[in-house]
């Protein structure tokens, strides 16, 4: 068995321990004869699966007893409408523009309600976080609404928006689980956990009591999208991917492990020095970003010339580095390392970068 160095933006590398682990109880789940695949969610084995999940995520995140934790199907896409459908009460959100990812969340808000582009960084192809100090925000919206990190363009808010007061909603998809947070300063986090969580298929959702409490902003809310009921039914109204979160929680237990999100943002920052080190230096390579507001799970670069990236990312395959090729709205290559990502991966992939460069130039 050989495996690459998946630089994947999402689904992404996981812990090869917890890949190991869900290959042992593949067939028989700690004596019970059956895989978590096959049982039932209302099983008191899943319940205990579920239950501890929820606790360690709780632990790691040292979310207040005041929010409310949901694991959800449908993607953080279907969050978009979620968002609005649940917090919408007089109708209005303000939303920061950063990246498609935001803006798909502004189109999607735009359906239920009016919604208010109070900043954005389209003008620079979303390469900077704008300046969110003192923003001109309505005082009647419901959130105000950011993509915390943006994974297609590497960009990062690095100091949260100033709201103004109004609840904030922040879409960590990417950077969830990436370093220590403080749950408290925000009324919804939420997001997909293929990027650095688990596998495909689940959305968590971190959402204040309070907010939530009187249920949807919207009377036509699907059932499965009333966080009020999920949250009531402890994410068992229906059948949940029972299977991804069996596998988050795997991984929240690896995390505790390697030390928390203290330890996981040290790592992280260690991995991104290193790249970033070799971009800065490289006469080849460039990072795309405005330094300040570089992300440290997705790190996109390019070379200038299209024909030499493409022979880059041909290359770095052939050689074990999987996607690097970036995404398709902004070409050149993207590295994604996440949490699970080693450093020996990073650098690896740098040492052939180097060669790269020596070689065609
Ligand atoms: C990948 C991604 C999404 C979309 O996730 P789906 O689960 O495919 O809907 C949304 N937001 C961010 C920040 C992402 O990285």
């Amino acid at each position: 068995m050989s495996r690459v160095y998946n630089f994947s933006a999402g689904p992404a590398v996981l812990p090869e321990e917890v890949l190991k682990e869900c290959a042992e109880e593949m067939m028989d789940y700690k004596g019970c004869g059956m895989s978590v695949m096959e049982m039932s969610h209302r099983s008191k084995v899943y319940d205990e699966i579920i239950k501890e999940a929820e606790k360690d995520l709780r632990d790691l995140m040292n979310i207040p007893d005041n929010y409310k934790v949901i694991f959800v199907q449908g993607g953080a896409s279907l969050v978009f409408a979620g968002v609005p459908m649940n917090l919408m009460k007089k109708g209005k959100a303000a939303y920061i523009i950063t990246g498609q990812w935001a803006k798909k969340a502004a189109q999607e808000a735009e359906k239920y309600g009016e919604v208010v582009k109070v900043a954005s960084s389209a003008d620079k192809t979303f390469s900077y976080i704008p300046d969110c100090s003192d923003l001109d925000i309505p005082d009647d919206v419901d959130y105000v609404y950011i993509c915390e990190n943006n994974t297609i363009y590497g960009t990062k808010f690095w100091e949260l928006p100033n709201t103004k007061g109004h609840e904030l909603v922040a879409d960590v998809s990417s950077c969830f689980l990436s370093e220590p947070v403080d749950v408290s300063k925000y009324g919804v986090i939420y997001g997909g956990v293929q990027k650095n969580v688990g596998p495909s298929g689940v959305q968590i959702i971190i959402v204040r009591e309070d907010l939530i409490a009187d249920g949807p902003a919207l009377k036509c809310t699907p059932t499965m999208m009333d966080w009020k009921i999920q949250s009531d039914n402890e994410s068992l109204y229906n059948t949940p991917p029972c299977y991804g979160i069996y596998v988050c929680g795997k991984v929240f237990k690896w995390i505790k492990k390697m030390g928390g999100l203290e330890a996981m943002k040290k790592h992280n920052e260690q991995k991104a020095k290193i790249l970033y080190d070799f971009l800065d230096s490289s006469k080849m390579f460039k990072g795309t970003v405005e330094k300040k507001d570089r992300s440290l799970m997705n790190v996109p670069f390019i070379t200038g010339n299209e024909e030499l990236d493409k022979k880059f990312v041909a290359e770095s395959k052939a050689a074990g580095f999987e996607n690097l090729k970036g995404h398709r709205s902004v070409g050149g290559m993207r590295a994604s390392i996440y949490n699970a990502m080693p450093i020996e991966g990073v650098e690896k992939l740098v040492a052939f970068m180097k060669k790269f460069e020596e070689e065609n130039s």
